[in-house]
């Protein structure tokens, strides 16, 4: 559970840090509104994605399923800044799917929490996997970190990617270059 009081006061101690007036005007209710952010922002770090991976159904395909462009907002859990992109999830069903708006849940209750992207790429995968007994998934991210765009080496829009590929993905390259070529 997150608490409020302790986000408060170490906003208001950042603040002082930095060398502001907390008792300014536009400034004055920031812990506030920090604390009420980050209980939204963090809301996956008590969640797990058991909840939304367990209502299957029964389907006899085992043709590959692909989401695409999910998009989502996480936060480095190095910089407590703000990295956020689009995730590619696909999987190879052994009977069982997920509704197609469970994949988007699946990808919030890893993105809200402090977070890298190399982890919650391999998280996602793990689950799907776990969860549908699939054949295979492949989860792919691609991410701008504004603790690369804003300092640091400061460069602007670029990307980083990461992949993680389970299964018949990981045993076969020409199913890995299927999905790449669909997420292109
Ligand atoms: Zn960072």
């Amino acid at each position: 559970m997150i608490d409020k009081k302790k986000i408060e006061t170490a906003v208001t101690m950042l603040l002082e840090g930095i060398g502001e007036n907390t008792e300014r005007e536009g400034i004055k209710e920031t812990p506030q509104r920090v604390a009420r952010m980050y209980e939204e922002i963090f809301a996956g770090i008590d969640k797990d994605a058991k909840e939304h991976l367990s209502k299957t159904f029964e389907r006899e395909s085992s043709d590959m399923v692909i989401e695409k462009d999910i998009s989502f907002y996480s936060m480095c859990e190095h910089h407590l800044m703000p990295f956020f992109g689009v995730v590619h999830i696909a999987y190879i069903p052994n009977g069982k799917v997920v509704g197609i708006s469970k994949l988007a849940r699946t990808v919030e209750v890893f993105a809200r929490r402090p977070q890298i992207q190399e982890r919650m790429t391999e998280q996602i995968a793990k689950e799907i996997m776990n969860h549908l007994d699939a054949e295979g998934v492949i989860v792919k991210i691609e991410a701008e970190h504004l603790c690369m765009s804003m300092r640091g080496i400061k460069k602007p829009r670029s990307k980083t990617v990461t992949y993680k590929a389970l299964g018949k993905f990981e045993e076969n390259e020409k199913l890995r270059q299927t999905f790449f070529e669909s997420v292109k």
